[in-house]
């Protein structure tokens, strides 16, 4: 039996489940369970997609392989619809559902670099980020995301393409193996001496195998020192910078990686005013909108943790020269300073 509880007015009410059923739960969970009506219950709902509005009846914040096993036969029993959600950056909001209950890893933060093999065992909860800090400790990387706060769970899941990706493949190409719990409560380890099919699988297939704890990667050296950062031209100059860049990449080594965004009004002061979003046309006012300084993903679902913002404020000195006779177009660096030619 279920019955709703009441949320604020114009909200849809939340499934309750049985109460002795969560307390049964609860007895020996290491993690959290958030409840609709708990105080927490509308942040650890939010996902990054802040247009994504979901209430499930559970979340159950693990806080290690036992929480994950105990939460996936309690959904079993409960018949429970199941998201399973790591760093929440699934665009569609795979990482909530409603009604039913979020298996949420992103507490589950532990890291082990085995530097003289060359190797990171990770657990599910982390940001490429996180990841990405205790790598490089050891001058080390794998490919992860182009963003810091996508989940490292989702993306090698999805195969993952990142800015390394030219030099030392896809993420999915660098997984070794995985550890995770299966639909049966099992836990199970695949790599390439035990279930090889199912790390196949994991090598791009998705969130559809079971509920992934930890995973190990190959590391490559990288950096400490690398070069980074973003060149901004208008929207009308689109083509012609496409085209260089297409040309252009096909002449340099596979160390660089780059990739090409159209973006508006971007939650960057340093983005020249010309290059920020204007109203719609009809509007009253023809002066271009100021940057956002606030949170850029405003969300349904309450106040959430997120950066405000994680967009680069460095760039690079010189622009090496390509090869291909298209010149390449002035831009705004991501300083603001203009470029006028490449260097
Ligand atoms: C701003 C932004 C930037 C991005 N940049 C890149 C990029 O550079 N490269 C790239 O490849 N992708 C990128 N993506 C896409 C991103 O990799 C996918 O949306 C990915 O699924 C996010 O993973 P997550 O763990 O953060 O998401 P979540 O929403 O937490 O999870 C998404 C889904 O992955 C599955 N999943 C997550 N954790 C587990 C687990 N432990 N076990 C089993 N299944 C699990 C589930 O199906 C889950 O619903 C970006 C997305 C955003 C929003």
């Amino acid at each position: 039996m279920t019955d709703q509880v009441p949320t604020a007015a114009g909200s849809t009410p939340g499934r309750r489940l049985e109460a002795s059923a969560v307390a049964e739960l609860s007895a020996g969970f290491g993690g959290q369970l958030v409840q609709p009506g708990d105080p927490d219950y509308d942040q650890a709902r939010a996902v990054f997609n802040g247009m994504i509005d979901r209430r499930p009846a559970l979340i159950a914040r693990c806080a290690g392989d036992a929480d994950v096993v105990a939460a996936v036969k309690f959904a079993r029993a409960q018949e429970l619809l199941v998201a399973v959600r790591a760093g929440g950056h699934s665009v569609p909001g795979y990482g909530v559902c409603d009604d039913g209950i979020v298996i949420d890893v992103a507490p589950m933060k532990g890291i082990w670099v085995d530097a003289s093999a060359g190797v990171a065992r990770a657990q599910s909860g982390l940001t490429w980020g996180e990841f990405d800090r205790e790598t490089q400790v050891h001058g080390l990387a794998t490919t992860g995301g182009r963003r810091t706060s996508t989940g490292v769970a989702g993306q090698t899941l999805g195969s993952g393409s990142g800015w390394l990706e030219r030099k030392l493949g896809l993420t999915c190409d660098n997984l070794l193996a995985a550890k995770l719990v299966t639909a049966d409560g099992e836990v199970v380890r695949a790599d390439e001496s035990q279930n090889q099919d199912l790390l196949w699988g994991l090598r791009g297939g998705g969130g559809n195998f079971g509920v992934v704890t930890s995973f190990q990667f190959r590391l490559h050296p990288v950096g400490p020192l690398v070069t980074g950062g973003m060149m901004v031209w208008p929207r009308a100059r689109a083509g012609e910078v496409l085209r260089f860049w297409r040309d252009y990449v096909e002449t340099v080594s596979d160390d660089f990686g780059s990739a090409p965004a159209f973006l508006t009004a971007p939650p960057a002061p340093f983005v020249p005013e010309h290059l920020q979003g204007r109203r719609p046309s009809g509007s009253s006012s023809a002066a271009p909108v100021p940057p956002r300084t606030a949170r850029p993903w405003s969300s349904r679902c309450g106040p959430t943790p997120r950066p405000t913002s994680t967009w680069s404020n460095q760039c690079p000195t010189r622009w090496p020269r390509a090869s291909s006779t298209t010149p390449l177009p002035p831009a705004c660096t991501s300083t603001g300073r203009p470029r006028t030619s490449p260097s």
